[in-house]
This record gives structure tokens, sequence and C-alpha cells, in this order.
């Protein structure tokens, strides 16, 4: 089985420059299963869906499936949940009798051994490539004045997920570009927009907990750990509106470990 290797101290140094508050992503499913097993979510009662953009290296950030078995992927390029109201629905449909649901939910940036954010190295490879794809291929089309003159002119091809991300850039291009640092701010706007729409295709009337996490995936370069950056942490119940806001549990259980 495949073991990632730790970080340099230096590589570290780099991450955590941009993302202070980021933890080894296998300490934060170690930390957030403790938790959400104190609120009796178990692997019997409980089914796990994601809301992550499917690059294959997200897969390994933090690995949730080791302990909570088959995933239901709600998300589509970028991490944004494309599979709307009727994929909730069905994800939702095939939770255990009296069980709950568990969501993570994130956006994502790699990050290279020289601190350069945006690009990684793969396993294979020798060659960067852009990580997260969709969004940076996005923000990259609009710095080039050719493609802002043909975007609307492309509605013959078959690639409706990336369009959306465009749309999505384009309303935030401003404060992106007035970024010190534009790929993190495209980061930042990318997960706003999945946590939305993950408020919006839960039924306001859903019967039940659902544990959410979401944060942002931070991928390294080939065979080291990730890392991930938790902004969300909480079970809701839409119907009985209770909320458990675990994050402090999360930070404290981070905090014994630094
Ligand atoms: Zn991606």
């Amino acid at each position: 089985m495949f073991k990632p290797k730790e970080l340099s101290s230096e590589y570290k140094e780099k991450i955590l420059k941009y993302f202070p508050h980021a933890i080894r992503g296998d300490i934060v499913t170690r930390e957030v299963n403790n938790i959400l097993q104190k609120q009796n979510f178990t692997h019997e009662n409980t089914l796990f869906g994601t809301s992550c953009c499917p690059d294959e290296i997200n897969d390994f950030v933090t690995n949730f499936r080791t302990t909570w078995g088959n995933i239901f992927p709600l998300a589509g390029l970028g991490g944004i949940p494309f599979t709307g109201v009727t994929g909730f629905n069905a994800f939702s449909s095939h939770k255990p009798d009296n069980g709950n649901l568990f969501i993570l939910f994130a956006s994502h940036i790699g990050i290279d051994e020289l601190g350069k954010l945006g690009n990684i190295i793969r396993r294979g490879m020798t060659k960067k490539t852009p990580t997260c794809g969709s969004a940076i291929t996005a923000y990259n089309q609009f710095m080039d004045k050719e493609f802002r003159t043909s975007i609307n002119q492309r509605d013959d091809e078959w690639d409706e997920q990336q369009k959306y991300m465009e749309t999505i850039i384009e309303q935030s291009l401003p404060m992106i570009t007035a970024s010190p640092e534009p790929l993190l701010t495209l980061t930042e706007v990318v997960y706003d927009v999945i946590y939305k729409k993950i408020l919006k295709i839960i039924p306001k009337d859903f019967d039940g907990n659902i544990a959410l996490l979401g944060g942002i995936q931070i991928n390294t370069s080939k065979d080291f750990f990730d890392y991930f950056l938790f902004k969300e942490f909480k079970i809701i119940n839409p119907k009985n509106k209770e909320e458990i806001n675990l994050q402090n549990d999360l930070q404290r259980a981070f905090n014994r470990r630094i």
C-alpha cells in the first residue's frame, strides 16, 4: 500500500506561510473521525459523500474512505456540487435507516517544493501540472485578451462544468486580480461557491443529521503527505433547525498535537 513521505521542514514552512492553520491530512482524518464517533456517527449508520474536485490526487488528502466506506461523489470540476438537488436526493435516499450523512466539501490547490502555488509534480511525471486545473485554467483564460472576446462563441462545445467555473471566476475577477496572491483568492472564491451550493441542495426540511466538514485541500508534489485547512465543521439537522458546532472540538484536538 502507498505510504506518503513526511515533508522536509522547508517544504512544510512554505505551506504554512500561505496556510498557517493547515494540518496534515491524515491527522485531520483521525481527529474528525474521533469527534464524529463521539457524536454517534459510526461506519454502520453513516453514509459518506464528497463535494471535491474529481482530480485523483484529492482522494488521498484526507482518505476518509478507509473509515466510512463507499463514497457518493456530489461534485464535478473544482468541487462544485454539480449533481445538484437530484444528486443530494439520491445520496440521502441511500442513508442507513435512522442513520446519518457526512459530507466533506473542499476546493483545492497545489503547492510545490519551491513554494509556488497552483502547480505540483505528480507521480510518474516530471512536468508540473496546474492544480486545481479547472479553476486555474478558467482564471488564466480570463487573463488572455483573445479568450475574453471568444468566450461566448463556444456554445457548441460539450464542457458545461467548465463554463460554469468560468462564470464564477468572471464574477469575482476584480477581487482575484487585486489580490496579492490571486491563486489563493481564487481557491477561496471556489470554496465559497461550493459551500453556498451545498447548503442550497440540502432540503430545508431534511429530517436527519448531516455532518459537514469544509475546507481547502492542499496538494503537495508526489509521494508527500497532503494538508487540509478546515473552515467548517458542524452537524446540522435542517428539520429540527439544530446545529452542533464542532470547530472548537477539532481545533482543541489539533492544538493537543502541536
Ligand atoms: Zn481540480
